[in-house]
């Protein structure tokens, strides 16, 4: 086995080191078992090129043959230059599919099986994993390689949910979601805490905050006010579930709800972006004693303690506990009772992958789905 294979499959958010030579040469061109995958070189550097077909390293693995994958708002970071990349990596980390092989421990998934992973492994078992934090699994590793034929997924019994049957072609574009964009849309609603009949906010129209709304409508929310301005996201919003929409933004964008909540603030609020505006946003949106979710992955937030003091509200947030929900995810898919797919409003074969990035940076698309 080759020693890298490993953190050639598992390199996420600058997390593991990449697998190539420091000079980028590729040494396994041509080599039996090479595929295609999806591979960032540099900002705006995204080529679909050689890479090694992931074997099983450890006895827990399973090799996955990827139905479907997606270009995730997280994956555009490193693309638009703004987290630091440590040479040639593989990218891609929301993915279904079925099971091509298994290691000699795998208990719980078997070759043939159609199955949703997290894009955060997990034993299932520790501590964490039991109180439902599954993404903070003493044995967590965040996947990266998914945009990709093939996908070696580690710890695959705590980490993988089979579907009961294989599922209709249909359904594989809202099984996807399930994975981590709809997962961490849902955990951004349970972090704000939404109940039956709450009023909440959700800051970000993208994938995420759209199927944030999703989630706080399944959730019982009765009013979902959608921060966006753009048309076809405020339409999607809409069709999700929002009742209102708000295209303020910063501290308009919190007078704004203000105003609309009778100058008391939300129960719960939703923050799906990740930047210091958003946050200060998501804080201001919130009544005192309500909560806010957040899941967008911060870049140079800060929050000021004595300002969060005198806010009174309730943070909870992080890497969304994908797992926790798969099985509920996949239950409400599977029944019909949501939707999630309509997020992709744009289908690529995984060559073209590289447009994909390119649209969702120009913000020509909400999300791009890959299909190998
Ligand atoms: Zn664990």
């Amino acid at each position: 086995m080759r020693p890298d294979a490993k953190a050639a499959s598992n390199n996420a958010l600058g997390l593991l080191r990449p697998v190539k030579g420091e000079e980028g040469a590729i040494d396994a061109i041509g080599s039996e078992g090479d595929m295609r995958a999806t591979v960032i070189h540099g900002p705006r550097d995204v080529r679909f090129e050689e890479w090694p077909e992931p074997r099983i390293v450890e006895p827990t693995d399973a090799i996955i043959r990827i139905a479907a994958a997606c270009v995730c708002g997280s994956d555009l970071w490193p693309y638009r230059g703004l987290q630091p990349l440590n040479g040639a990596t593989p990218m891609g980390h929301e993915y279904c599919g079925f099971v091509e092989d298994v290691g000699g421990d795998v208990r719980n998934v078997k070759p043939g099986q159609f199955v949703v992973g997290s894009f955060a492994s997990s034993d299932n078992t520790c501590a964490h994993c039991q109180h439902g934090y599954q993404s903070s699994c003493v044995h967590r590793e965040f996947l990266s390689g998914a945009q990709a034929p093939y996908f070696r997924v580690p710890l695959a019994d705590g980490t993988l949910v089979p579907t009961p049957e294989r599922p209709d072609d249909s359904m594989i574009p809202a099984l996807l979601t399930a994975s981590d964009v709809l997962g961490t849309g849902w955990f951004a609603a349970d972090a704000a805490n939404v109940r039956p009949g709450a009023t909440v906010v959700v800051v970000g129209d993208g994938a995420v905050g759209l199927l944030g709304v999703l989630s706080a409508r399944q959730m019982g929310a009765e009013r979902i006010i959608a921060m966006s301005r753009h048309p076809s996201r405020q339409k999607l919003a809409r069709e999700f579930g929002a009742t209102d929409i708000v295209a303020e933004r910063g501290e308009e964008g919190a007078a704004r709800i203000k105003e609309l909540t009778g100058g008391i603030g939300a129960d719960s609020v939703l923050e799906c972006v990740g930047t210091q505006d958003a946050m200060l946003q998501s804080i201001a949106a919130a009544r005192p004693g309500g909560a806010v979710g957040f899941v967008g992955v911060p870049h140079g937030v800060s929050i000021d303690g004595a300002g969060l003091f005198f806010a009174h509200v309730r943070l909870h947030g992080g890497p969304a506990p994908v797992r926790r929900y798969l099985p509920h995810l996949i239950d409400l898919v599977l029944q019909g009772a949501i939707d999630p797919g309509r997020v992709f409003d744009l289908v690529l074969p995984l060559e073209q992958v590289a447009e994909g990035y390119a649209a969702m940076d120009d913000r020509r698309a909400i999300k791009a789905l890959l299909q190998p």
